[in-house]
């Protein structure tokens, strides 16, 4: 890839709020000396994305995160998935399911839908943000001879989640992969530098990409925000008039086996459960880091 020569005005931290984002976050704002030998000092800004579906440990721990900072952690929302999805709508007010669902046809074939919520929910509300921040004018091109950085905590275990960004004026760098760090070791050094202190994992409490592992951590730590999943996941097949399911052509699901959600977990407590989820395939690095 060519190198971008144009002028840096803006550098921001993408912060996911789970363990890689997290991290990354508070190295910056011990100034780890493996990240300032490479040129990543403090972002001026690091920024979330609320959907306001996340299980209420990660806003807790974004509370406390933001207190560890020396620079400004800012919240950005386009609105609220839980809503929006009851609606059948997306964001922007359009009638079709954003959130990457199990489906089951008729005929018995599978599928699953195309995952939009990244883009409506984290990617257009940080862009939105980060331009006006580097001084973007509405309605006006981004000056040519500038661009903002978009500092993203991918680890070296996911990079085939590091992607250029879509935006000319936006530069992606993912400074985890750069000092060579894996998830586990993002995992480790929190434990040794905050002993006792929970690193929760991120994603929308609904998220269809979580692992068994990863719903059995929600239902042990957060049981409401379980139930909430649970009853989500009947709701979607209730009825052929619910909005999402009058959307869709067959039976949708939260659980990638295409069973209900609760049925399938409380096997898994008695057994082993899966820790692959499907992250990898949310490749602009917003959620699950
Ligand atoms: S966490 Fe999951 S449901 Fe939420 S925006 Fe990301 S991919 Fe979509």
């Amino acid at each position: 890839m060519a190198e971008n020569t144009s002028k840096v005005v803006y550098r921001a931290l993408s912060l996911g709020a789970g363990v890689q984002s997290s991290v990354l976050a508070l190295l910056l704002a011990r100034s780890d000396p493996r990240l300032t030998e490479l040129g990543y000092l403090k972002p001026d800004t690091a920024i979330f994305a609320d959907t306001g579906w996340e299980p209420d440990y990660v806003y807790q721990h974004l509370d406390w995160l933001e207190k560890q900072l020396n620079y400004p952690l800012i919240r950005v929302s386009s609105g609220d998935i839980r809503k929006n999805l009851r609606q059948g709508r997306t964001s922007t007010g359009h009638r079709f399911v954003d959130v990457p669902l199990f489906l089951v046809n008729e005929s018995g074939k599978k599928g699953m839908l195309r995952r939009q919520c990244t883009t409506h929910y984290k990617i257009v509300p940080i862009h939105r943000r980060v331009r006006e921040l580097a001084g973007g004018r509405r309605g006006r091109p981004f000056p040519k001879d500038e661009h903002a950085e978009m500092w993203l905590g991918i680890s070296t275990d996911e990079a085939g989640r590091m992607k250029p960004s879509r935006e000319p004026w936006v530069e992606h760098q993912w400074p985890l992969v750069d000092i060579g760090m894996t998830r586990r070791e993002c995992a480790e050094w929190f434990a040794y530098n905050y002993p006792g202190r929970v690193l929760p994992r991120s994603a929308c409490v609904i998220c269809p990409y979580r692992s068994d592992d990863h719903w059995l951590e929600l239902k042990r730590s957060e049981p409401d925000s379980y139930d909430e999943a649970v009853k989500f996941d009947r709701w979607l097949r209730k009825s052929r008039t619910n909005p999402v399911r009058a959307l869709l052509n067959g039976r949708p699901y939260l659980h990638r086996e295409r069973r209900p959600l609760a049925t399938v977990i409380a096997e898994r407590e008695a057994g082993t459960p899966s820790s692959v989820d499907y992250f990898n395939e949310e490749c602009e690095g917003l959620c699950g880091v």
